[in-house]
């Protein structure tokens, strides 16, 4: 009898499931739409090119490899900082920010969950209705009871606005309520600049803590546009929460790139609660490591390869528009006669497609095209040679 006797068997991954299958599909047009990856027109994982004159650089000059400080390089924190809050800032100028660099957006979400967890146990958090399943079981492991904020209208295709508000009005103060700031994942859609004003009043009415998980800054219209919400937040003088991940964005996702930052109410506060959050740190991980941080903060820090960065993230981004242009279109063509056009109305990575469950399991198993069960495809893995082949088998199903 073995300690590890009784260990039952987790369950599998839904996604990374999906992935092994895919693998294992013989089928020679098969399409995977599981990932939340952005690939390129060739179907290949873009490395993008100011990462690759950032790492070239960084070669030329080899350094050690010490230990880094507990939040991380001091010129990534500072670029974070003047991306996510614009480096005009009030907020910045006043040293109310607390940043530290984290193991992408997952392990800033995990570092704000368990700083949280100290400061006010007994909160229960509010993910919306659905959400990126992680979150639901991070905050749970973190030792919060989870539930969820209506968000998503599959009648109307769109925003269940009326409802969210009703469910954050109706949550207790302390709440701590995870929104997605841009590209919400997984339906596309996001909150209007009005609708936001309307969150924020009840955020601040309520006494809720927000925290703003933006995976995605730059996906939706742009790095600028992206990151106004959480100026919204700071303008409404509320003490929020903000995890960046640079996966997507940098398409960096193996280096692990994210930070999270905490707006405090002034300068001494922030001190005190960065001083936490490395405690948090210093007992999970120690310190980040070096590679990943050290591209985004050259790439961030240098107004050359920020342009070029600029521009090869709008190539992600204009790309990701125009395959849902084409799949609407391509849909039409295939035959389909519901209007799908709610398709270019989302933003991001994803589409909510609308497909039932079992309209998903034939598509894979017939079709070898895969989506998650819910109907969530990334538009993301389309290109031109298999997006006919991708309308083509939805209008089989459909
Ligand atoms: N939040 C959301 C909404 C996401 O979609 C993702 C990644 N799929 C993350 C956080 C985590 O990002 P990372 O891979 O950088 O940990």
């Amino acid at each position: 009898m073995s300690l590890f006797s009784a260990v039952e068997l987790a369950p599998r991954d839904p996604i990374l499931g999906l992935n092994e299958q895919f693998a294992a599909d013989t089928n020679p047009n098969k399409v995977n739409l599981g990932v939340g990856v952005y690939f390129d027109e060739a179907g290949k994982l873009p490395l993008l090119q100011c990462v690759q004159a950032a790492e070239k650089t960084l070669m030329g000059t080899p350094t050690p490899r010490g230990y880094l400080p507990i939040d991380g390089i001091a010129a990534y924190d500072a670029g974070v900082k003047n991306l996510v809050f614009g480096a005009d800032s009030e907020v910045l100028k006043a040293g109310r920010v607390a940043t530290v660099q984290a193991l992408g957006g997952t392990g800033a979400l995990k570092i704000g969950a368990d700083f949280l967890k100290q400061l006010n146990p007994a909160a229960k958090v509010l993910i919306s209705d659905p959400s990126w399943e992680n979150h639901r079981a991070l905050f749970t492991k973190a030792g919060f009871e989870v539930d969820t904020y209506a968000y998503y209208d599959a009648a109307k295709r769109g925003v269940n606005f009326d409802g969210m508000l009703a469910s954050l009005n109706a949550a207790a103060a302390g709440t701590i309520v995870v929104l997605h700031a841009c590209c919400h994942n997984p339906t596309g859609y996001d909150l209007t600049p009005e609708q936001w004003e309307q969150v924020i009043a009840v955020v601040k009415a309520k006494n809720l803590t927000a925290f703003l998980d933006m995976a995605y800054q730059g996906f939706a219209q742009g790095l600028a546009q992206d990151g106004a919400v959480v100026g919204k937040f700071v303008a409404a003088g509320l003490n929020i929460l903000v995890s960046t991940s640079f996966s997507k964005s940098f398409s960096l996702y193996g280096e692990r790139v994210g930070a999270l930052s905490v707006v405090c109410t002034d300068k001494d506060e922030a001190a005190r609660v960065l001083s936490q959050i490395k405690i948090t740190i210093r007992t999970n991980y120690s310190n980040p490591p070096i590679h990943g941080g050290a591209v985004v903060a050259a790439v961030l820090g240098d107004a050359t390869l920020r342009a070029q960065w600029e521009q090869e993230l709008a190539g992600m981004r204009d790309r990701i528009k125009a395959m849902r242009q084409q799949l609407v279109a391509g849909l039409k063509a295939a035959g389909v006669q519901q209007d799908m056009s709610f398709i270019t109305t989302q933003v991001g990575m994803f589409s909510y497609s609308g497909l039932s469950k079992d309209q998903m399991v034939r598509l894979r198993n017939e079709f070898g095209v895969y989506g998650t069960d819910t109907g969530r495809m990334c538009v993301a893995a389309l290109n031109e040679k298999n997006i006919g082949y991708v309308c083509a088998s939805i209008a089989k199903v459909l």
